[in-house]
């Protein structure tokens, strides 16, 4: 390995370590290829024998360059979103590679996790706002759940008609849901057999997966950025069930006096500090539905959390993650208050909270989705 071998299908180099990098390869896998002179990643191995593809990850840097390269190009851009992670799969920089030359699809994904009572248009309009924050307009947004996609005809038609000829490039961020939805398009598309056109996005070493389209032009699978502000990040593997939730989000709403704390699992805590009336404070929140929220006393919260982490208030972070940092707001209007990753509890006007959560994930207030 040490003088370095590469993946005949995509061209990484192949390493052992890095299981969501390019050029992935299990030791015992390894050995096994190498027997037979083929030497392929996980990801190109995948791709070729189950026509299924799998995320690979990148540093901001390379992906810097990724974007570059598409802005070169005339193509489409597919943006994919998470609508229970919004903030978390919005991609940086994205508007001002590709803003003004390359129109931008949107697809906010895993919609099956909103509550089903909330009209499409709704979100749409609200995901619109945001994404004008951003100074992104894109020439169209559609909902899907890429997990099971009920609109996947209605969606590549859309693509069809919008790329006019032009390349197709799909971006987001990793845990988005890319894979899947492009697992899904493969699976649509039967017959595809020289799928696994691998290659290299020119000076940088990330490899793309080429999707014929009849014309053709390319439906392009680019790597996922890595966003380090997820909360998916700050936990171990056996507790991502609680961090990427599978079904849809059931609202829970508690009535809070002031100096009350909810803490969430073990993984985040807040405080209501102080509310504008006399009444008590609805919050309602959005979060895995297996992931216990538990109710007690501001004062005494902290030893409250010693005495009973990992047990009453589990999953806690991983070992690696730093230490709990606090931030403190105030609503002015009714709006969510946003673990990033993690859910989101929605607040009415004028209320002091405070939010406890590991160092390097963000915490903030936005226009209430819900
Ligand atoms: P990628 O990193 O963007 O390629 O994301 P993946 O396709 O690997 O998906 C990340 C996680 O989200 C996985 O646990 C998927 O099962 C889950 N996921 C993907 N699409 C959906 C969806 O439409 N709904 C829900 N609830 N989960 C999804």
């Amino acid at each position: 390995l040490k003088e370095g071998l590469y993946c005949i299908g995509c061209g990484a180099l192949m390493q052992v370590d890095q299981k969501n990098e390019a050029g992935y390869l299990p030791m015992s896998a390894m050995q096994k290829q190498l027997e037979s002179d083929q030497l392929l990643c996980q990801r190109c191995f995948r791709l070729r024998h189950y026509n299924e593809i799998q995320p690979v990850s990148l540093t901001d840097d390379d992906f810097m360059k990724l974007l570059h390269q598409v802005s070169e190009d005339k193509a489409l851009i597919v943006y994919v979103l998470d609508l229970f992670d919004f903030s978390g799969s919005t991609i940086p920089g994205l508007p001002r590679f590709v803003g003004d030359k390359n129109p931008i699809y949107v697809l906010g994904n895993k919609v099956d996790l909103l509550p089903k009572s909330l009209k499409d248009h709704k979100i749409k309009d609200w995901v619109r706002g945001r994404l004008k924050e951003e100074g992104i307009r894109p020439v169209d947004i559609d909902l899907t759940s890429a997990a099971h996609p009920a609109n996947l005809d209605l969606i590549l038609d859309k693509i069809d008609d919008l790329r006019s000829g032009r390349d197709v490039y799909v971006v987001g961020t990793t845990n988005v849901g890319k894979s899947t939805l492009i697992n899904q398009i493969i699976k649509s598309k039967t017959g595809v057999q020289e799928l696994i056109t691998t290659s290299r996005f020119p000076g940088t070493t990330l490899d793309q997966i080429a999707i014929p389209l009849d014309d053709g032009q390319n439906l392009i699978d680019t790597p996922g950025i890595i966003k380090a502000d997820q909360y998916a990040h700050q936990v171990d593997d056996k507790n991502l069930k609680y961090v990427l939730p599978k079904n849809e989000i059931k609202a829970r709403t508690y009535q809070l006096n002031d100096e009350q704390t909810l803490f969430i699992g073990g993984l985040a805590r807040f405080d209501l500090v102080a509310s504008s009336s006399d009444q008590k404070t609805s919050a309602t929140c959005y979060f895995e539905n297996n992931l216990n929220i538990h109710r007690t006393k501001m004062a005494g919260a902290s030893d409250f959390y010693d005495k009973h982490q990992g047990e009453l208030l589990a999953p806690v972070p991983k070992k690696e993650a730093k230490g709990f940092v606090k931030t403190e707001l105030k609503t002015k209007t009714e709006a969510d208050l946003v673990f990033a990753g993690l859910g989101f509890i929605t607040l009415p006007a004028g209320v002091t909270i405070r939010a406890y959560v590991p160092e390097g994930v963000s915490v903030f207030l936005r226009k209430a989705m819900i």
